[in-house]
């Protein structure tokens, strides 16, 4: 099968939403009266994101998630998108569960495929992602990371960890129930992007980031943009590992493997979670819990935003340094 059949087999629809989807040099958008574009782009390289143990489908599903978590963080509805494919071969199987996980989340929330790139080499996946933020009184309503005011809450989305919980036990360092692991492997693989949440804080919060490299890292670029500091309720944020698989009963048997030290590790920088982080006014907190509701998302209350610089993370065991839970950077020395 040639590039052009593959295509056509795989990746070309008729146009929904679209002027025109795939197949020309261009896809052409009609964006709404009144609208920003918010425009996104994340790579997924094997080995690197994610292991070549994931099956297809998944694949597909997570390749578009952490897009959309982008759009989600910025408050931005989904539009549409582009696939940029790079496959060392054409396997028909493969390409089949690929393109039934990505159109099954694209179709979720009513975002298009309108075109792309496909070529040979190592599998590597580049989605860019459009949507769309109202404009009120010549004031985009997108969720900015430069947002955050003192006094203001900060709260968190789902739960933190998981996926690395997932990773640690792929590497053979904790052995956990097969329910446990089940969870947490779903939630690595097929990460839930928190769209209707971050539509639902537009005009609500004051500042969002989504976590892909870690809570505390990417809780920083928030702080840094904004010109503030923090403070974390380390009680608070241990009990957001895993919560929804802990909470069916097998808590007991996960403590046993992991110390509070390594939950913690994993809740403030284990990564790859596409979680919102978001900052709003305690004023708006009644809003900002119905907007949760309506979404149908948990959200925490960790801590708040403070005038001071820097992070501080408070618990009934004292203060812990937030100095060592560092970011994921690719390029940072450790990283091999
Ligand atoms: P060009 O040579 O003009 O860049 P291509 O031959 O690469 O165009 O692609 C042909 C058409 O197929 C274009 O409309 C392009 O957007 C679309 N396309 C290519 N690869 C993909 C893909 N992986 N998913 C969706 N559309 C794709
Ligand atoms: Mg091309």
């Amino acid at each position: 099968m040639g590039e052009f059949d593959l295509i056509a087999k795989y990746f070309k629809r008729p146009a929904r939403d679209a002027v025109l989807g795939v197949g020309d040099d261009c896809a052409l958008l009609l964006p709404a009266p009144g609208t920003h574009l918010a425009v996104s782009s994340d790579m997924l390289v094997e080995g690197r994101h994610f292991l070549s143990t994931v099956s297809p489908e998944r694949l597909g599903h997570k390749a578009l998630a952490v897009n959309l978590s982008d759009l989600a963080a910025c408050g931005a509805t989904p539009r549409a998108f582009t696939l940029a494919l790079a496959l060392p071969r054409v396997d028909e199987a493969w390409l089949a569960g690929f393109a039934q996980g990505l159109f099954a989340l694209a179709d979720a929330h009513g975002c298009e495929l309108v075109g792309g790139d496909t070529t040979q080499g190592p599998l590597n996946i580049c989605i860019t992602v459009l949507g769309e933020v109202p404009v009120v009184d010549g004031r985009s309503q997108a969720l900015l990371r430069s947002g955050a005011q003192v006094g203001d809450d900060i709260y968190v989305s789902g739960t933190l960890g998981d996926a690395r919980l997932a990773l640690e036990v792929f590497r053979g360092n904790v052995q956990v129930p097969a329910a446990v692991f089940e969870h947490a492997r779903r939630r690595m693989e097929q990460p839930s992007p928190r769209v209707a949440l971050g539509v639902g804080l537009r005009g609500l919060a004051s500042s969002a980031i989504d976590v892909s490299d870690g809570f505390l890292g990417d809780l920083r670029h928030v702080l840094q943009a904004s010109g503030v500091g923090a403070q974390i309720d380390i009680d608070i944020a241990i009990n957001l590992l895993a919560a929804p698989a802990l909470s069916t009963g097998s808590n007991a048997d996960l403590m046993l493997q992991i110390s509070s030290a390594q939950a913690l590790e994993w809740v403030f920088a284990g990564g790859d979670d596409y979680e919102l982080v978001f900052t709003a006014a305690p004023a708006n907190a009644h809003r900002v819990a119905q907007a949760a509701r309506d979404a149908k998302t948990r959200i925490t209350r960790v801590g708040r935003i403070e005038a001071e610089p820097g992070l501080r993370l408070e618990g009934s065991q004292g203060l812990v340094q937030a100095e060592k839970f560092g970011s994921f950077d690719h390029f940072a020395p450790s990283v091999k």
